[in-house]
């Protein structure tokens, strides 16, 4: 991309949405980078089905529901917003006889911008992938760490490994679509998800259309060019079976990093938060501004509500920086 933005948003949590909120609402060009395959953050990506009852104006808003607003609130102005694109390196270079900063990511994707707005709370998510030699080369042939359409599994053999929400949610919500029995496997005999999710899916398995593998792990994938079958070993008895499917799909959690953003150079609060000054929510680095759980100062709370605020503050102070003007937040109300 050539085009200088105003301002570059990394991480697309309700934060980064809030923050793209108030940029676009003040007319400044907006791109978000997120390194995930969706936005919403932890919200969307750690708890989707549990409810949260403490962000004002919602009484009680399901995680997914409330990650949906924000990206519909966030996203009105026409924000450009890259997807599966980890940023690793901040540079400051020369344009049009201005001085910008340009982000890279782990793809060699380079976006240009006059401010940078740092919202990556805990740091960036990956999937957690099964222990099995090679797990990589299957990405893309067959395994899968979301379920995004369900379409793609329509007709499909597929097994789902994981013992949490994701993994029964998905154990049930694909029985209209997939080819029946879906297979659960889970490393333990108890599963962490919601009671009622483990009911429904133990009366699926009476009914045959579903079929639950525990205690067990996945110890090899195998395939000719796309997976076609898991070797599953139960690890209580030691033995093991071969499982055919289409599809594999790893519903483990997600784990985070700070990664590179912690070596450009920028004085931390701790060791997983940048410092800032909370009054405009600048960072060490010049125009280089943070906000949410990744910003961090004397007194700090990590809630979506605070981050909001934070929101609010870096866009305002980033926008009135590049335009030299006095900070001017303006009502929404029109
Ligand atoms: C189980 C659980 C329950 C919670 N319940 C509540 C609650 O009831 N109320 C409440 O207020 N808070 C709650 N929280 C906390 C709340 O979820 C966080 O405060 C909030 O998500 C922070 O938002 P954020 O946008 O700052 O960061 P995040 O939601 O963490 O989003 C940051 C995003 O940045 C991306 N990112 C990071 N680094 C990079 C990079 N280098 N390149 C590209 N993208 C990157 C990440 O992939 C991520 O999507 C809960 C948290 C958990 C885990």
């Amino acid at each position: 991309m050539s085009q200088v933005y105003d301002i570059t948003i990394i991480g697309a949590g309700p934060v980064g949405l809030a923050t793209a909120y108030y940029a676009g609402h003040r007319e400044a060009t907006v791109c978000i980078v997120e390194s995930l395959e969706q936005l919403g953050g932890q919200v969307a990506a750690v708890y989707p089905e549990k409810h949260v009852f403490d962000v004002a104006g919602h009484p009680k808003v399901q995680g997914q529901a409330l990650a949906d607003l924000c990206a519909e609130q966030g996203l009105q102005f026409g924000a450009d917003v890259l997807l599966g694109e980890e940023v690793k390196d901040l540079t400051r270079i020369g344009q049009n006889g201005e001085e910008v900063l340009q982000l890279t990511t782990h793809s060699g994707k380079a976006v240009q911008s006059r401010v940078l707005i740092v919202t990556a709370g805990h740091g960036a998510f990956e999937p957690r992938k099964l222990g099995v030699d090679g797990v990589d080369a299957w990405e893309g042939k067959g395994l899968h760490y979301f379920v995004r359409q369900k379409d793609a599994f329509r007709d499909k053999s597929c097994v789902i490994v994981g013992g949490g929400d994701s993994a029964l949610d998905w154990t049930l919500g694909l029985q209209d679509t997939a080819a029946l029995p879906i297979t659960l496997i889970h490393r333990r005999e108890r599963f962490r998800a919601l009671e009622s999710s483990v009911t429904a899916a133990r009366r699926l398995e009476e009914e045959g259309k579903v079929r639950i593998v525990v205690p067990a792990e996945v110890r090899e994938i195998d395939g000719n060019g796309t997976v076609e079958r898991v070797l599953v070993e139960n690890t209580s008895t030691g033995e093991t079976q071969e499982i055919a499917c289409d599809a594999l799909i790893t519903l483990l959690g997600f784990h985070s990093h700070l990664g590179s953003i912690a070596d450009w150079g920028l004085e931390l609060h701790g060791k997983r938060q940048i410092l800032v000054d909370p009054a405009t929510m600048e960072t060490s680095l010049p125009g280089v501004y943070a906000a949410g759980d990744v910003a961090g100062y004397e007194g700090k709370i990590t809630l979506i509500t605070i981050g909001f605020g934070e929101a609010a503050i870096a866009a305002n102070n980033a926008i009135a920086k590049i335009r030299g003007e006095k900070v001017q937040p303006k009502y929404s109300t029109d």
